[in-house]
């Protein structure tokens, strides 16, 4: 073991824990495995995969969090490939449907059909947004000129100020409430940006086709990381939250339930609000402290409802919907073939979801299914669902909803590290920031930054 530190022998001793086991986490171990530093991975859940998760819906596995992936985030591809996981094209062929204030319309291609009078609207809307993107700096979006302004309202405020029409606040609504996981009065209109320049931009975040929901994992995403986690084998420590990290000149002292790990430095893959939950010594300094209070994590359920056969497509329908009333304010069509069951994902806003029994929750899917896709829907063969609002360890998901002045007064705080900790995750990465891939990258950048602080820590004790 290179570099560990002479303690107790009832002490476990490494060169770097990395703390979670989400994909950052994973990354950042394989990473300081492959360069022979030794490491442990501690998780506080009793799984692997953070947001990532797989159920099961008569008989057809699914990601109830993370599932897409673009034809450019290469670095969550190029790990999939390594542990024998493949794509699939997400099914969009036919028509979509929009349900907006009360009527039902199918239409083409990413656009709903909507009134001309809107699309200009949105057009105009978008083109604004565009705008405002392109200026953004997305490793420092403190930096981006106007960035205070931008930070001082909400993405809630400037559609006020923009005057946009009801429909395309509707439409940015269910942008919002499934990338923050928030109505858009509650997330900055800088975070918002930085986002979605992370992304790519607007066009790329929302598409099927060379976009960000172009491809689903067959084995789910899950399972992606549950291979990485067999290769590290006992690296990787489930049930284990990290409770306090202590540090001094030497190196770190993490504290967990079942006893103490020492080792020289620790890279943190929490999301920002979740760090707070860990006791460190010496604190965190305010800006860090204050960014685990102003990034709360946004909330988003998912729903999954099996049927017989994809009837829909049968119909005509991609399976693909927008609405804005009620739980359901997306579908997706993740059935495995055309003659296999017919599975129907859908987000669904957790303020009118969450709080209800697991019958009536389902009772409420499946009244807005029958609703976009005619009686046939009225009958499934098997549904589940999941609310990341409601886990018990780390809950929230997908991204952290960040209010006005948030990034502005602590952003810099994601990745500044404290001493002998570092920070990685998907919330600190610059481009692909709130991806898979992003947190892939995070991990491998973080690992490589700390094997160079090892490696100069070596230089240093044979030079003295
Ligand atoms: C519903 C939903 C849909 C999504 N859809 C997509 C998508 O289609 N495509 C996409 O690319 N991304 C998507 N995402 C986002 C994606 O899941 C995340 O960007 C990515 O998984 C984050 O990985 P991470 O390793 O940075 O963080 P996480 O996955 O959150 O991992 C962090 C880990 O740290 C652990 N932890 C926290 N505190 C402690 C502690 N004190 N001690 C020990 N362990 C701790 C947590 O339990 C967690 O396992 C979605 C997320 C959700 C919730």
């Amino acid at each position: 073991m290179s570099g560990s530190r002479e303690h107790g022998s009832a002490d476990t001793s490494v060169d770097v824990v990395v703390v979670g086991a989400g994909f950052a986490g994973l990354s950042a171990a394989e990473r300081l495995v492959d360069t022979g530093r030794s490491v442990l991975v501690l998780e506080g859940r009793d799984r692997v995969g953070g947001r990532s998760l797989s159920g099961e819906v008569a008989g057809v596995r699914v990601d109830l969090g993370a599932t897409w992936v673009a034809p450019r985030h290469t670095a969550i591809r190029d790990l999939a490939s390594r542990v024998g996981c493949t794509t699939t094209d997400q099914f969009n062929q036919g028509r979509n449907v929009l349900w907006m204030a009360g009527r039902r319309r199918t239409y083409s291609g990413t656009i709903p059909k909507v009134s001309p009078l809107t699309l200009v609207d949105m057009a105009r809307m978008q083109t604004a947004m565009n705008k405002l993107v392109a200026t953004v700096d997305v490793n420092a979006p403190w930096e981006t000129p106007g960035a205070s302004g931008l930070d001082a309202i909400s993405f809630g405020e400037w559609l006020d100020r923009k005057n946009a029409l009801p429909s395309t606040r509707a439409l940015m609504t269910v942008v919002s409430k499934v990338q923050w996981g928030c109505p858009p009065s509650d997330v900055s209109l800088l975070h918002v940006l930085r986002y979605i320049r992370a992304a790519g931009g607007l066009d790329h975040m929302l598409d099927v086709e060379g976009g960000a929901n172009q491809d689903r994992f067959v084995e789910t995403t899950q399972e992606i990381a549950k291979r990485v986690a067999e290769r590290l084998g006992d690296r990787v420590r489930l049930g284990t939250p990290v409770r306090g990290i202590a540090q001094d000149d030497d190196g770190v002292t993490v504290r967990t339930d079942s006893g103490e790990i020492h080792a020289r430095y620790a890279i943190v893959t929490a999301a920002p609000e979740h760090r707070a939950a860990i006791e460190f010594a010496p604190a965190l300094p305010e800006q860090a402290q204050g960014l685990t209070r102003t990034w709360p994590m946004g909330v988003l359920s998912k729903a999954f409802v099996a049927y017989e056969r994809p009837f829909w497509r049968a119909d005509g329908c991609s399976g693909e919907a927008v609405t804005d009333t009620g739980t359901v304010f997306i579908t997706f069509d993740v059935s495995p073939a055309h003659s296999g069951p017919g599975v129907l994902m859908t987000f669904c806003d957790p303020r009118v979801f969450d709080g209800f029994d697991p019958g009536t929750r389902r009772d409420l899917v499946v009244q807005q299914l029958v609703d976009l896709y005619g009686p046939q829907a009225r009958t499934p063969i098997d549904y589940m669902d999941h609310r990341w609002g409601t886990e018990p360890f780390a809950p929230g998901g997908p991204h952290p909803a960040a209010g006005p002045h948030a990034t502005v007064s602590y952003g810099k705080a994601l990745t500044e590290p404290h001493g002998r900790i570092h920070w990685a995750g998907t919330e600190t990465a610059g481009e692909w920031a709130g991806t898979m891939n992003g947190a892939v990258l995070t991990g491998q950048r973080t690992a490589e930054r700390v094997v160079t602080l090892l490696s100069h820590d070596a230089q240093g004790a044979v030079s003295r």
